[in-house]
């Protein structure tokens, strides 16, 4: 084993042995199959097994970034509930809720709140064990209640508010290669030497993505990303809306025009390695397509807002004045860390830029802040 590589933990081992007899037995498997097995696998899948987020883990994010980030979507979440009226309670659901760090930066910024806090009934919607510990840990002596859900759709039904922070990208996607004429499903199968290796399937007889490819005028071998489980969402998010009032705020990483390219990318201590190395060591996402996620909210009746840059939704929140208030109380050496925190999260050569706001409300609800009219 060379030294750069990382060794196998023996969980990745005995996925990567499952996987291969399962493409022994069934031929090739699509990337979204791949990276679904990688990451949600029960017994040895990324998320089940393992905290992967902060500095000593293998990515940071923003809410970990800094306070700000949580504090500011939390008082985003309070402007949305009065631009709905105030209903009692209120819903703020939290999919994919990582070390659970954003929610506590939001209920301590709701403190200044009170009718709020006496409103809202937090839903963590999470499906590994052990970052729902994590996080039970982090919100410990919550000033309001708190439940965990595997899905969105056992969150109960009521006036909502959904954040969704770098979840999307972990939702798999599908790899469509176009060659000669054709959408060709994008596969994993098992390389001669016995290592997983990228191959073409059959053609895709989608007429829809035919279209898309003439109007794209895309060269062969291009890679065209699409993520079923993003329109589930969406989907879900509609039949919320259609029982009770419902804004949502989607924040990732991605693109705002649909466009070809390969963006599967895989990270371990930070640094990106082979996505088809260590199955369910590392983790595995690929850019969330905005402007797929827009079509599919307006295709389902709902108002969609954005995308904007991150950056400019976080500043438009009021970041510089948080960022200068923290600053007041601080020491100088906190003082740099804050400042830094907030210039990593707004930055356009760091998060401000690749990570983009996207919302959506029900139709017919109050323009969502800070988007204004649509
Ligand atoms: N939002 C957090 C964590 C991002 S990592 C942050 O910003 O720090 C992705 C999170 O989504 C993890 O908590 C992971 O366990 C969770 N997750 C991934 N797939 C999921 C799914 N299908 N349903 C619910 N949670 C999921």
């Amino acid at each position: 084993m060379s030294a750069a590589r990382k060794p196998h933990s023996l969980k990745s081992t005995l996925l990567a042995v499952r996987l291969k007899a399962r493409i022994a037995r069934e031929g090739p498997i699509p990337v979204a199959d791949y990276m679904e097995a990688c990451l949600a696998d029960q017994d040895a899948g990324y998320y089940p097994s393992r905290q992967p987020i902060g500095a000593d883990g293998d990515f940071i994010t923003a809410p970990e970034v800094s306070q700000i980030f949580g504090e500011l979507l939390g008082l985003w979440a309070v402007a949305v509930w009065q631009s709905m009226g105030e209903p009692k309670p209120v819903i703020v659901a939290e999919l994919g809720p990582g070390r659970g760090t954003l929610m506590a930066d939001a209920l301590r910024a709701w403190r200044s709140v009170p009718r709020f806090l006496e409103s809202v009934q937090v839903a963590m919607v999470e499906t590994s064990p052990l970052l729902r510990e994590v996080q039970q840990t982090a919100l410990h002596g919550a000033e309001a209640p708190i439940l965990w859900c595997d899905q969105l759709a056992d969150v109960p039904i009521g006036a909502s508010i959904v954040i969704a922070n770098e979840f999307v990208d972990a939702l798999p996607v599908r790899q469509l290669v176009w060659r000669d004429g054709a959408w060709r499903e994008r596969c994993v199968s098992i390389d001669p030497r016995g290592g997983f290796a990228f191959c073409e399937g059959r053609p895709v007889p989608d007429e829809n993505l035919k279209h898309a490819a003439h109007t794209l005028s895309v060269p062969d071998g291009s890679i065209l990303e699409i993520r079923p489980a993003g329109n589930t969402l969406i989907s879900g998010l509609a039949a919320r809306a259609r029982e009770a009032p419902l804004a949502a705020l989607i924040l990732d990483y991605g693109h705002e025009e649909t466009a070809c390219g390969d963006t599967l990318q895989t990270v371990s201590r930070h640094r990106f390695v082979d996505p088809l190395q260590a199955p369910g060591d590392v983790d595995l996402t690929a850019h969330v397509d905005f402007a797929a996620l827009k079509d599919s909210t307006i295709a389902h009746g709902l108002a969609a807002y954005g995308p904007i840059p991150q950056g400019e939704f976080l500043l438009k929140l009021g970041l510089e004045a948080r960022r200068e208030a923290l600053c007041k109380t601080a020491t100088p050496e906190q003082q740099q860390d804050i400042v830094s925190g907030a210039n990593r999260l707004t930055d356009p050569s760091a998060m401000g830029l690749l990570f983009k706001a996207f919302a959506m409300t029900r139709a017919g609800l109050a323009p969502l802040p800070p988007f204004g009219e649509i």
